[in-house]
């Protein structure tokens, strides 16, 4: 089975875990701190709190907003759950906004009339979470400014996204957003086999996020609450986590950080591949924004009888996949009042999708096979 997506791990990411594996600190040692130096260098953005997965990742952006059961939090309708889930995690109510069935990134259109609309009765979200599908950034300007209008704090879900470009600056570095989140699962642009990285502009979230990220406890003598006994002494400020990152993680991540930009020019070739030689297929691409470049995390094709053809790719030895199932159909959500026929675009998006594997190592000849499999399983 060619799989839709798999890590590169070279002889120098496997030495920089070695490595801290022979040294005095397992966790909490320099690893992590020059890893996020690292992801904010590469950035372009002043503070990097790495941490344990994606999730705990979004899970910390959320808690930082001190969102709570009278909050609401928007989020894209194409995703995976955990760009919901973590807004649930603080009691908040979830609401969706559709996306554009060309891209499955959150349709601007739908987003100001949905804005308007909650602005008359006064029920406007505390936060959205805008998801950039597939690695191509969303409308970021556009939603930026929409949210600084209403007071809506904006999260970038970019699990999918680090490498991607959004006019000629970075995902991640926080120009219309409040925070960026990325994942570092194995499938993920980078990895640390488990782990996540939240990236802000704010100096304050900054400081909230490392201290929710351990326990609520800090030893800053700059920033207790009561006066120090001695050096002993710490303070458990609010109710936090243990969402860290190991040393032997973020020296992984470090050493892959270093070959992100390469396997960026290897998916994007890829991706050029693909577009070329399904050109003569029934088929259609996600369709990309000229002012900026995504990260080709997926290649995400629309196809008509999306579920026999892609039983027929499975069938064929290709692990194909399907992202996403719009979240408001997740029978979690729907048990809380959601219902996808409120989401035409997300609708229309998710009966088409199937991604087709991509990633870095993938050969042409790997690629023609796909390409191969996809024309049989059209034609029947
Ligand atoms: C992978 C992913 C997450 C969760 O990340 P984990 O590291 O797996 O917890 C969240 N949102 C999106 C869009 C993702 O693709």
């Amino acid at each position: 089975m060619i799989p839709y997506g798999r890590q590169s791990i070279s002889d120098a990411d496997i030495e920089a875990v070695v490595a801290v594996l022979k040294s005095d600190y397992l966790t909490q040692g320099q690893a992590v701190p020059a890893f996020e130096q690292g992801l904010a260098d590469y950035c372009q953005v002043p503070y990097v709190v790495a941490c344990s997965n994606g999730t705990t990742a979004l899970h910390l952006a959320c808690a930082v907003l001190d969102l709570s059961a009278a909050d609401r939090v928007w989020v894209s309708a194409v995703s995976f759950v955990a760009s919901a889930n973590c807004a649930r995690y603080c009691n908040a109510e979830v609401d969706f906004v559709d996306v554009d069935p060309a891209t499955g990134n959150l349709d601007v259109v739908a987003l100001n009339n949905k804005l308007q609309q909650a602005a008359l009765v006064h029920a406007l979200p505390k936060a959205l979470i805008a998801v950039h599908l597939a690695g191509q950034p969303c409308d970021l300007k556009e939603i930026g400014t929409l949210c600084r209008q209403y007071g809506i704090a904006l999260i970038e879900d970019a699990c999918h996204a680090l490498g991607a470009h959004y006019q000629g600056t970075p995902i991640g570095s926080c120009l219309h957003s409040d925070m960026t989140v990325f994942s570092f699962h194995p499938v993920k642009p980078i990895t640390t086999a488990e782990g996540g990285a939240i990236t802000t502009r704010n100096q304050a979230l900054a400081a909230k996020l490392r201290l929710y990220r351990s326990h609520g406890i800090t030893r800053d003598p700059q920033a207790l609450l009561m006066p120090s006994p001695g050096e002993w002494y710490y303070e458990q400020q609010l109710l936090g986590f243990n969402y860290r990152l190991t040393d032997l993680q973020a020296a992984l991540g470090l050493s892959q950080l270093s070959r992100l930009d390469q396997f960026i020019t290897q998916r994007r070739e890829l991706a050029r591949r693909y577009d070329e030689l399904l050109t003569a297929l029934p088929v259609q691409p996600l369709q990309q924004h000229s002012d900026r470049q995504s990260g080709y995390h997926l290649y995400v094709i629309e196809v008509a009888e999306r579920d026999q053809v892609f039983a027929r790719l499975r069938a064929a030895g290709i692990g194909v996949n399907v992202h996403y199932i719009p979240i408001p159909a997740q029978p979690y959500y729907r048990e809380l009042g959601h219902d996808l026929a409120a989401y035409p675009g997300a609708h229309s998006y998710y009966q088409g999708a199937i991604s087709l594997p991509l990633f870095p190592t993938l050969s042409h000849t790997e690629q023609q096979q796909v390409v191969h499999a996809l024309d049989q399983a059209i034609c029947g």
